[in-house]
């Protein structure tokens, strides 16, 4: 997403993009994305700088830190930035404060819920399906 910093009126700008995650760098070992970014920005020029409120949305995935099952969870996250500006810049690119708000709210341990009970560390059985003969003594 790109910004065109003689575009922005006085009143602002409303911008709306879907962005592929591969655009953005953001598929990764970690970070797995199940649908495009929604992204939308309120863009306001002040002076000297421009100022960015960021609404960015998407389907992502991640391997549960317990049971290490795959599952998938809604990413919805409001930011604002500010760049300044001086008579050089003729654009602005998001892309990469996207992609560093996206990886700053990534949990580092995932849990595909709360009470995931993971794996059992016996016989390696995912004890959310049911209990396993170790469980027994
Ligand atoms: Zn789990
Ligand atoms: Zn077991």
């Amino acid at each position: 997403m790109k910004i065109i910093v003689n575009q922005v009126p006085a009143e602002g700008l409303y911008l709306e993009e879907e962005i592929d995650p591969a655009e953005l760098d953001l598929e990764t070992d970690l970070i797995k994305s199940r649908s495009n970014l929604k992204i939308k920005a309120q863009v306001y020029r002040i002076t000297n700088a421009l100022t960015v409120k960021l609404n960015i949305r998407a389907s992502l995935g991640a391997d549960c830190s317990r049971c290490l099952e795959e599952f998938g969870w809604e990413f919805n996250k409001d930011a604002q930035l500010s760049f300044p500006l001086d008579s050089d810049i003729t654009f602005i690119d998001l892309n990469p404060s996207i992609r560093e708000e996206v990886i700053l709210d990534y949990p580092i341990k995932p849990l595909c819920k709360i009470t995931c009970k993971g794996l059992c560390v016996k016989c390696g059985k995912n004890k959310n399906e049911g209990g396993c003969n170790c469980a027994i003594t």
